[in-house]
């Protein structure tokens, strides 16, 4: 089975394992602490706690705080209903292909939700203008479908000027992309290459939220309940792995994507080609039938556009917002790869995804 899949998930680096694995029994049997208890077993917790944080917090900006979630839509959950002008009534200002994990979070706001068009290209224009009435932006940086890098540094500048407090959601970018500043930035340790069920939201020097999970004051009082020393671990291995491995695992993606582009010409290519996350392929096929497709193509784990639309009889808001009609989004396939897969592993899925469209005629 060949596994192209990464934007939906990452395998765990056996660097993440390892680090886990000492945090559910450990050698001396003493893995299983209370990282908030204050006798040895606790106090060894914390300071894998610790070391972790300084790991991940390696991914942001200098500065700032490393609060520890259970995924990045609870991060993002956080950062936009907790902060102080969303709080006061103000509108958000989100793009139009954000994940749900925003673009539902956003409608739920009292002041409402106003959508930023994209273009063609999948780029949200960094001049756009948003409503008088917003107080919150919220812009990916990669986009999760179709891996579009948008213009963050420019529309971070735009919300600190106009007074806006701005979220990044940097969930497909970390560990890849040095990640710009903002007032609050979400990421999921799962994305790349540590465990599921951790997330992180980093905070900007001198913000301040108000919780959404209140309880014993654990994370600064911003999110209660006790750490999971296991999975933070876990996570800050992979952070760290991410970040000395940044060049080394670009260079290969780049690789990957010049093949990729060979292996499949006669597809079109959704959203810009060079404001893009190489690890991304989202392509189409006029007249793809993309459930016979993955069905013809069994040994290849794959998405159709994005693994949360792939379920669904509506096609992708993301695939529309670039203004396809609904009948050419659901042409789209989503190639994810990245340190582990093989220039032969892209080969072999390439041969057999083109021989199943060709004999659908598409
Ligand atoms: N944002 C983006 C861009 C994503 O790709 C995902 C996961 O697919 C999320 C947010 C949600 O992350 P999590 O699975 O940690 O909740």
């Amino acid at each position: 089975m060949i596994y192209l899949d990464y934007q939906a998930t990452t395998p765990l680096a056996p660097e993440a394992r390892d680090a886990m694995l000492r945090w559910l029994d450990g050698p001396d049997g003493m893995g299983f602490g209370n990282p908030h208890s204050p006798h040895r077993y606790g106090r060894q917790a914390a300071a894998a706690v610790d070391l972790a944080r300084e790991r991940v917090a390696a991914l942001f900006p200098p500065g700032g705080r490393v609060i520890f979630t259970g995924t990045a839509t609870e991060a993002l959950n956080m950062a936009l209903l907790g902060n102080e002008p969303a709080r006061a009534g103000k509108a958000c200002a989100i793009s139009a292909i954000e994940h749900s994990a925003v673009h539902e979070t956003a409608a739920r706001l009292a002041g409402g939700r106003h959508i930023i068009p994209v273009g063609e290209n999948g780029l949200i224009d960094a001049n756009a203008e948003w409503p008088e009435d917003t107080g919150v932006v919220s812009v990916m940086q990669v986009n999760n479908e179709i891996g579009t890098i948008q213009p963050i540094t420019e529309i971070a500048r735009r919300a600190r000027e106009a007074g806006a407090f701005f979220v990044c959601d940097a969930v497909q970018a970390a560990g890849k992309l040095d990640i710009p500043m903002a007032d609050a930035i979400a990421i999921s340790a799962h994305k790349l290459h540590g465990p599921k069920g951790i997330g992180a939201l980093w905070l900007r020097e001198g913000v301040e939220l108000a919780p959404l999970i209140t309880g014993g004051g654990q994370e600064d009082g911003l999110r209660s309940g006790t750490l999971s020393p296991a999975l933070i671990a876990g996570f800050g291995a992979a952070a760290k792995l991410a970040k000395e491995r940044m060049i080394a695992d670009r260079e290969h993606i780049e690789t990957l994507w010049a093949k990729g582009r060979q292996f499949f010409s006669d597809w079109t290519l959704n959203g810009s080609e060079e404001a893009r996350w190489h690890g991304n392929l989202s392509i189409r096929r006029d007249g793809l039938d993309v459930a016979r497709l993955m069905s013809d193509c069994r040994n290849v784990a794959f998405s159709a556009g994005s693994a949360c639309a792939s379920s669904s009889v509506e096609p992708s808001r993301v695939l529309r917002a670039i203004g396809l009609d609904a009948k050419l989004a659901k042409t789209t396939i989503r190639l994810g790869f990245g340190r582990y897969t093989t220039g032969e592993d892209l080969e072999e899925a390439a041969a057999a995804i083109n021989a199943a469209a060709l004999a659908q005629g598409a």
